[in-house]
């Protein structure tokens, strides 16, 4: 999906933080991928084309760009999905489908503001929904 490196080259650009090569290139790689990217699987790919990036390196540009808003981690499935939308404010709300591991974002509000204890402040929140997406509910179904 070329759309997501440019949105975040824009919002990059925007909040003056900068998009290494490598940084550019994680990016990419979980951007390509129809379901959520596992670190390891990111390491592998990685190796054909930078050699001297090292699995800490690799790491750290996973954390910026979490950081940056740009990817989100599934927690459950510890891996990495590309933001549709780089730095939304908004609170990552995440469907991931049991089946085929797709994993759909939506634009929430912002869960856990709402009960949060006094002066905390929330830089990030991640709800993850399980479930069973529409193409593995129709495959199921036509089997039957
Ligand atoms: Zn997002
Ligand atoms: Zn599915």
């Amino acid at each position: 999906m070329p759309g997501i490196l440019e949105e975040a080259d824009k919002h990059c650009a925007k909040t003056g933080v900068r998009l290494t090569p490598l940084r550019r290139r994680v990016l990419e790689l979980v951007a390509r991928a129809d379901v959520p990217v596992k670190a390891y699987d990111l390491l592998s790919q990685i190796d054909h084309t930078r050699t001297n990036a090292k699995p800490p390196t690799v790491y750290r540009a996973l954390d910026f760009l979490i950081d940056a808003g740009l990817v989100h981690r599934v927690e459950a499935l510890n891996a990495f999905v590309a933001c549709p939308q780089a730095g939304h404010g908004h609170a990552a709300v995440l469907y991931v489908c049991e089946n085929c591991t797709k994993v759909t974002e939506v634009q929430g509000t912002r869960p856990g503001q709402e009960n949060k204890p006094d002066g905390f402040e929330v830089r990030r929140s991640v709800v993850e929904h399980y479930g069973i997406c529409l193409s593995c509910l129709k495959n199921d179904t036509s089997k039957t």
